[in-house]
């Protein structure tokens, strides 16, 4: 494989390299400060190319997440390697307009909708508006009245199944805010056959949650889905696709995942079982297309000894990357200019909280900077400006040179937005 696949690697030198190049020169290059985020197109077009490709002849939309990573240039790479989006706000399903995907692949998640989110997906005669419960579905028919016009809708079915992974990233258990339960869906059928002047069902959706390992639970919520399939089926209502969600996992350097091809294959597989392999198969992957291929450069601020502790601390904090503060999550950390050492160090960012810590890691002898890998994925789009700090840099990088860099806004833009206040 080569090493524009692979996104974050290391030259002969012990040097940290992105999409082949080192990341030195593509600092340099690039002329920003840290903290920077860096990002390898490239890989992720080819992850893109790789899932679409284990789906066979078998019709089906890779509906990208794009929340787990909005840039202009990452959605422009994802969809250009023929996926859609999935978005979760009028803002990301404006977004997604603007870079000019076709609304047909485009579907709206979310548990709780603005009155002009859904005229704007109805406007935009999306794929289908992802409703969320039966009172929603009064929600959008009402506004689909007032424009006189049809809405596209799916169920978003909580499937009462139960994830190997962090409480804050299940969603498809009883207790969890989302879909709609199952004992609800007669109740929606029954609204939908009434309202058939206003309202479209033309998809089921489910999404399990975040961080799968294997197959296994993806494939028990897709069967919940399936049935309900068959059954809005067996009732003579046409239907054109069936969403199984995203959620699959990747290796933060502490538990591989099956690769994103594997859930698609098992996907595949269960419809071609269930007699449903006419339907579009739809999925909505963000962090397995992204994660692995973005990074966190940081410069080494401060160190300090306390007692048998070793600290070092740099210019990145939990306001640029929440996932450690938000889900306990570890992201490895190494020096920039050369291979981990022995000596480990608790790493910790400049916030005034104690959640603003990343961990121990194995640096050696302290470096001028870190990275931080694999922060491709809910890492910038979480990002804040808490603690009178600016948002980072983005740079990104295809066919390992720098294509194009989203500065940070800065101090001044700061301080102009907070004196405005
Ligand atoms: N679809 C929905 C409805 C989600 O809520 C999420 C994540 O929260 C995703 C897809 C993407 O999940 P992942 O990034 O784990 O693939």
């Amino acid at each position: 494989m080569k090493a524009s696949e692979v996104g974050f690697s290391r030259n002969e030198a012990g040097h940290a390299t992105l999409g082949g190049t080192s990341l030195s020169e593509l600092i340099s290059t690039a002329d920003v400060g840290t903290p920077a985020y860096f990002y390898d197109l490239s890989a992720m077009k080819k992850r893109v190319k790789k899932m679409r490709s284990a789906f066979g002849n078998a019709p089906h939309l890779i509906a990208y997440a794009i929340k787990a990573n909005s840039a202009g240039s990452i959605v422009r790479a994802i969809t250009e390697a023929g996926a859609g989006i999935d978005a979760v706000s009028g803002g990301e399903l404006q977004l997604a307009r603007k870079l000019n995907v076709a609304p047909r692949k485009i579907v709206l998640s979310g548990v709780a909708k603005r009155d002009e989110e859904i005229e704007l997906a109805i406007g935009e005669d999306i794929l289908a508006l992802q409703a969320e419960s039966v009172e929603e579905l009064q929600r959008i028919r009402q506004i689909a009245k007032k424009l006189n016009k049809i809405a596209r809708v799916s169920l978003r079915i909580n499937p009462s199944v139960q994830i190997d992974s962090h409480a804050h990233i299940a969603t498809g258990h009883d207790a969890a805010k989302f879909g709609i339960a199952k004992s609800d869906l007669p109740e929606a059928y029954d609204f939908l056959k009434r309202e058939q002047s206003s309202l479209r069902l033309v998809g089921l959706s489910t999404h399990v949650g975040s961080m799968l390992k294997s197959p296994d639970a993806y494939i028990k919520s897709a069967k919940v889905v399936c049935d309900a399939a068959r059954l809005v089926r067996s009732q003579g209502r046409p239907l054109e696709y069936v969403d199984f969600g995203g959620g699959f996992g990747i290796d933060y350097g502490d538990d591989p995942a099956e690769p994103p091809q594997n859930f698609a294959q098992a996907a595949v597989q269960l419809l071609r079982e269930q007699e449903l392999g006419d339907l579009t198969l739809v999925v909505e992957p963000g962090r397995s297309l992204v994660g692995s291929y973005g990074v966190l450069v940081a410069s080494v601020l401060q160190s300090k000894k306390s007692g048998n502790r070793r600290w070092v601390m740099i210019d990145a904090g939990m306001n640029d990357l929440l996932r450690p503060a938000l889900y306990q999550a570890t992201h490895r950390i190494e020096p920039l200019g050369a291979t981990p050492g022995e000596l480990v160090h608790r790493v910790v960012g400049p916030v005034c909280e104690s959640t603003d810590d990343f961990g121990e890691h194995a640096l050696g002898e302290i470096p001028e900077q870190v990275v931080i890998r694999d922060a491709g994925a809910y890492a910038f789009t979480m990002a804040s400006e808490y603690n009178g700090r600016p948002l980072p840099a983005e740079v990104f990088v295809a066919d390992g040179k720098v294509q194009h860099v989203n500065p940070s806004p800065g101090i001044k833009a700061w301080l102009q937005h907070r004196l405005r206040a």
